[in-house]
Parts: C-alpha cells; sequence; structure tokens
C-alpha cells in the first residue's frame, strides 16, 4: 500500500482515498508571467511520478492544475498577500503587451515544456481570471460566517477567528507574533497577519472585476480555494505544490476553505523540497533560472533531465549540477541500449533456456514507491535488473524476455520514462538503405526499391510506408 508523507501530520501515512479506486488531486500550477523553470519542473513531475503511479496501482486519477493569470503579488511569498505589484501586469507592462497576451503567451509555454517532459496533462487548467465570481461567492460567505471583513473596499480573512490557522505551516497566530512584524502592514487590516481575499484597484490597475465590495481583484490564495472546489468539491484527496506552497499560500487555502465550507479541505499534502542553483532556491522572481531550452543547449534531452530529478527524492532538496545530469544521460543511455536490445532478442526455448524472477524485482519497484515515492531506490531496481537480464542475454540463455519486457515497460511508464524504441535507435546504415529506398520509389524504380526492402528485411527491420515518408521497425 503507498504510504504518503503528509505536511498536515509530519507523518507518512497509508494512502486511503475518499472513493474507492478513485483519486482527486489539485497541484498549484504556474504564474504565467514569464518562463516555467526546471525548479518548478520538479513541483510538476512530482505530481506526475505521484499521479502515474497512482495510476499504475489501478487508481483512477483526476487531476487540475490551475494556471494563475491574476492576483499574484510580487511580495506574496514574504507578506500576506496585499502588497506589491500584480506579477502580472507588471511583466506585460515591461513587454508593452496587455497582461492576457503575456499570460497566453506563458501558459502556452507551460503546456509545451510539459508535454515534451512527458508530464501528464492535468484533466483541465482552469484560469483564475475566469472564475472572480467563484471567488466572489466564497468571499461572501466567509464574510456573512464571520470570518472576513471588508474595510475601504478591501477584504481580508481574519485569522483570529479560525483556531487551526498554522496547522500546516506551524505559523500559529502567536508564533507568527513572536516573529518580525512586517514592514509595512496594510493600513485597512486589523491584525497584520490577516491576509487579502479582495483587493480595492488603484484607478492605474489594469485587471480589475465589479465586486460588492469595490472594483478590484481577488488574492491570489482564494484562486485555488475556489477553482479546486469547483471541480473536485469540499474535501478531495491530494494537494500537491513546492515547499513555498506551504507557508502562506496554502494554510490560507485551508483557512478559506475549511471556514466556508465547514469540512476538511485536503486529507493528504504532498510538497517537494526545492531545486537549488548554486545552492540557493531557482526562482523566478530573481531570475536565477534555467529553462528546459538551457538543459538542450548543452546537448541533454528532456529523459535525461527527467531521470535526474528520480534520482533524488522529492523531499530531499536538490542541487543541481550539470555533473548529476550527465549521470542521468548515462544511465538513460543504459536503459534505452537495454530495450533495443530486449526488444530484438529471441529467447532461448531450449532447455539452457533460463527464467529470471521478475517478481522478486517488481516486488523491489513497488516497496520502493510505496515508500512515500522513493524514486531513486525504484530507478536502482530497474537497472539492477538491467544488468541481470544482460548478463542472460550475454549468455544466450535468457527465456523469459516478454514477461520482463512487460514489466520493465510498465514500471518505466510509472515513472514517466519513455520507452518506445524511436527512429534514432535504428542503426545509421539501416536509415541510409531505408532513404534509398524512398529515393528509388519516387524515381519509379520498383525494383532497386524491392531490393532495398529486402536488403532491410535481412538486416531484421521492417520498413512501413506511412504519409510523411517511412517508418522503420525491428523485426
Ligand atoms: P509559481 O509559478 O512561482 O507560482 O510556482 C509554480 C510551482 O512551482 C509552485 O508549486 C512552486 O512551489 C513550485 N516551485 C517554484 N520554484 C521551485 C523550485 N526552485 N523548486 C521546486 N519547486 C518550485
Ligand atoms: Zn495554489
Amino acid at each position: 500500500m503507498l504510504k504518503l508523507y503528509n505536511t498536515l501530520t509530519n507523518q507518512k501515512e497509508d494512502f486511503i482515498p475518499i472513493d474507492t479506486g478513485k483519486v482527486s488531486m489539485y497541484s498549484c500550477g504556474p504564474t504565467v508571467y514569464s518562463h516555467i523553470h526546471i525548479g518548478n519542473l520538479r513541483a510538476y513531475l512530482t505530481a506526475d511520478i505521484l499521479r502515474r503511479y497512482l495510476e499504475y496501482s489501478g487508481f483512477e486519477v483526476r487531476q487540475i492544475k490551475n494556471i494563475t493569470d491574476v492576483g499574484h503579488l510580487t511580495d506574496d511569498d514574504i507578506d500576506q498577500g496585499d502588497s506589491g505589484e500584480d506579477k502580472m501586469e507588471k511583466a506585460a507592462k515591461k513587454a508593452k503587451k496587455t497582461p492576457q497576451e503575456i499570460a497566453r503567451f506563458y501558459e502556452n509555454y507551460a503546456k509545451e515544456t510539459e508535454n515534451s517532459m512527458n508530464i501528464l496533462p492535468a484533466q483541465f487548467f482552469p484560469r483564475a481570471t475566469e472564475h472572480i465570481p467563484h471567488m466572489i461567492a466564497i468571499i461572501e460567505t466567509l464574510i456573512k460566517k464571520g470570518y472576513a471583513y471588508e474595510s475601504n473596499g478591501n477584504v481580508f480573512f481574519d485569522i483570529e477567528k479560525f483556531k487551526d490557522y498554522g496547522k500546516l505551516s506551524g505559523n500559529t497566530l502567536e508564533a507568527l507574533n513572536t516573529g518580525a512584524r512586517l514592514s509595512e502592514p496594510h493600513p485597512d487590516k486589523k491584525n497584520q497577519w490577516d491576509f487579502a481575499l479582495w483587493l480595492k484597484a488603484p484607478d492605474n490597475h489594469i485587471m480589475k472585476w465589479e465586486s460588492p465590495w469595490s472594483v478590484g481583484y481577488p488574492g491570489w490564495h482564494i484562486e485555488c480555494s475556489a477553482m479546486s472546489m469547483e471541480y473536485l468539491g469540499e474535501t478531495f484527496d491530494i494537494h500537491t505544490g513546492g515547499e513555498d506552497n506551504i507557508f502562506p499560500h496554502h494554510e490560507a487555502e485551508i483557512a478559506q476553505s475549511e471556514c466556508a465550507n465547514g469540512v476538511k479541505f485536503v486529507n493528504y499534502w504532498v510538497h517537494c523540497r526545492h531545486l537549488l542553483f548554486d545552492g540557493t532556491k531557482m526562482s523566478k522572481s530573481k531570475g536565477t533560472f534555467l529553462t528546459l531550452e538551457d538543459i538542450k543547449e548543452k546537448g541533454f534531452s528532456t529523459e535525461d533531465l527527467r531521470i535526474t530529478y528520480l534520482l533524488s527524492h522529492y523531499r530531499s532538496q536538490m542541487n543541481f549540477t550539470w555533473k548529476s545530469l550527465e549521470q542521468a544521460q548515462k544511465n538513460r543511455q543504459t536503459i534505452e541500449t537495454f530495450l533495443q536490445r530486449l526488444n530484438s532478442f529471441e529467447s532461448i526455448n531450449t532447455p539452457e533456456g533460463k527464467n529470471i524472477d521478475v517478481n522478486i524485482f517488481r516486488q523491489q519497484f513497488e516497496d520502493a514507491m510505496d515508500d512515500d515515492m522513493n524514486t531513486p531506490l525504484a530507478l536502482s531496481t530497474l537497472l539492477a535488473l538491467v544488468t541481470q537480464t544482460n548478463t542472460f542475454m550475454d549468455d544466450e540463455t535468457l527465456h523469459n524476455t516478454s514477461e520482463i519486457n512487460a514489466f520493465f515497460t510498465k514500471a518505466c511508464n510509472a515513472l514517466g520514462i519513455t520507452t518506445k524504441i524511436t527512429q534514432q535507435n535504428i542503426p545509421q546504415e539501416i536509415t541510409t538503405l531505408a532513404q534509398k529506398r524512398e529515393e528509388a520509389r519516387t524515381n519509379k524504380d520498383y525494383a532497386l526499391s524491392d531490393e532495398l526492402r529486402d536488403k532491410i528485411m535481412q538486416n531484421g527491420y521492417e520498413i512501413k510506408d506511412v504519409s510523411d515518408g517511412f517508418e522503420l521497425k525491428r523485426l
């Protein structure tokens, strides 16, 4: 059974979903004012591995990932959601574009990047700007129930009213009061630690909406409460994000949602620790980040990057180095060569044929993944299977090829490692023969074309004509 470390309880817990066989999962998505970087990708990849492994284990997963296209202020990570500029508007002014143009551009970039990283797309990517009425409705409920108050067109959550405030991060009101004060608390707040649900927009603010309190815009935290509730219900199974989301963002989400609905918000909180670069957090706002393009420019593939993440546990801090990427690249090449070989190996069906006990490897793989997604251990189990199988293939004794192939492929899929034997894995001389055959066909020299097809087949490959050329496959 899968055990997950739950930030809410600070311990590993058996994962038991609300509905048998089904999992509801919300992942905090990108704020679309800049390129997503490989630090963000660690958070999305953690959620992807979790989803993939749940699916491997037989669950049906519904995953929602929001697009933050309004309300995330430049000082949100250090403040209580009421000071600084809107990140979208700041980027738009700089680029002389509208916030919407900026948002769509970086949303597409984020989705394309995830796709090339083989991250499964969420079933839905709701945008904050398209859920303003949902947020207003929750804020109205909070005011009605006495958990929020309006002041000069702004609305704040009154954290003194929620006795469980701090249960996720440990930042209770008492703990906050003993720490440093906020430099410039909003003048309309009762308590400096109250956080913004709605802010009145200054005249020059671009993104603003009518509301019962003012023409303004929502706080960042209320977005995720509104969108998760809309698509997953008042209580759902898993909420994911990076460790910087724990406070204030997720603490605030709990406060708003539990006070509005009167029920528990989320059962399991899963946070990945940060990806560091030169010893500090890789960060968009500080401009200290690498994108997927930077990785590719140095000759590494998206698969190499995925394996780099898998080589460290999601709950340990990961310092990005080019050396770690080189190590991952070697592992990727080992897996690729192995799959190519396994796919073309003819099982030994004579009395010399021997089986590898796949169940032992399956058990080790599942034990590792069940233990709070221990991907480094899971991957080393797969590499151990590669070593043993290679030995059996060297000795020409391997019998249960297809059983190994089936398990290996399924396990790789749970980690998001591609197992498709691609055209690039086909030896160059075979591709050259195929190109010559293509030329012959274009020149209507069918005798030569057939001759080349036979030659390709004699070398163990099949060629198929498709609309945009040809496809080669191992026989
Ligand atoms: P943002 O676009 O800044 O709202 O971040 C999107 C997601 O990426 C959030 O879940 C963050 O917690 C996560 N994230 C941001 N930076 C890092 C990092 N350096 N390492 C891991 N996760 C990160
Ligand atoms: Zn969020």
